[in-house]
Order: C-alpha cells, then structure tokens, then sequence
C-alpha cells in the first residue's frame, strides 16, 4: 500500500487499491479527457488513515480539461452516510492534465475553505491530486491546516503481501 507519513506526527496515510483504482480510471492521459474529482473517506485506525473510498465525479460537476467544480448538492448527505459506516470525511481529490501534478492558486484556494468540513483529528484537510503518471509519481497528496498546504513525500511502495 501506498503511505504517506504526516511530518512527524507519526499518523501516515495509507492508499487502499480499490481507491488508487478509482483514481487511474479519471487520470487526464488524452486532451479531451476532462478533469474529475470528488471526496475522499478514512478508517482511521489510532494513527493509521486508511482512505478507503473516493467518491465522484457526479453528473452535475462542471467539468473541462483545467477546471473542476463539483456540485457541492448532497456532500453532506455522503458525508453522513459514510460516517455511519465509520469512515471519516477526511478531503478531496481531483485530476489535472500534468504527468506530476501540482496545486494550482485555486487549488490552495479551495483547500483553506475546504479545512474546516474536515471532521476528524488530523486537524487538517487532506488534498490529492491525480496527474497522468502513476503513482507515486503522479499522486501529490496535500495536507492543508488552513494556513499553509504541506505535500507529503510518500514513504515508498510496499510489495505486494506486506501488511498495511
Ligand atoms: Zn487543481
């Protein structure tokens, strides 16, 4: 699996397949493909985060190949649903047509608004961003404490049959 520690607060985010998956299917690899997103949920585990589902894109995103705004209609309602299965609201992710993504001005933007929806007690908003390369190359994982965003450096891919 996929980890990203959180500097050095010893909590590490950890990537499930089933959700880099979701991820690679959105990746932008040709100029029509238009941008994509949606939210992203966690067990958390004491300091493991194991983000275990990614939501979106939905019909109603307004969607083009450098912009993504998603309908905010029914967040809550997910937010709810996925908290009564234990799995907390933790951020957001979106594609951009780069092979290593980078967050743009209105990404950091969206990120300070986006800190105080997240309800758990990383005290941050946590920001992925898909580029065209895979991961981890291509993933940029943010950690955003409403402030200043800080993008995690991956601690390295487990081979296949290590434990989370
Ligand atoms: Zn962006």
């Amino acid at each position: 699996m996929l980890r990203y520690p959180i500097g050095a607060s010893g909590d590490v985010i950890h990537f499930e397949p089933a959700v880099l998956d979701h991820f690679a299917r959105y990746r932008q690899l040709r100029f029509w493909h238009r941008e994509a997103g949606g939210q992203l949920f966690a067990r958390i585990d004491g300091q493991c985060i194991v983000v275990s589902e990614a939501t979106g894109p939905g019909p109603n995103d307004k969607r083009g190949r450098t912009f993504f705004e998603p309908d905010r209609t029914g967040e809550q309602d997910e937010i709810d649903a996925m908290f009564a299965r234990k799995l907390h609201y933790i951020g957001d992710w979106h594609t951009h047509p780069e092979r290593s993504p980078t967050p743009s001005g209105r990404d950091h933007a969206t990120m300070s608004s986006r800190v105080r929806l997240s309800r758990h007690r990383l005290g941050g908003f946590v920001f992925v961003i898909v580029g065209q390369l895979p991961p981890p190359d291509g993933l940029t994982v943010v950690v955003h404490d409403g402030t200043s965003g800080h993008v995690l450096p991956p601690a390295g891919v487990d081979l296949p049959g290590d434990p989370a």
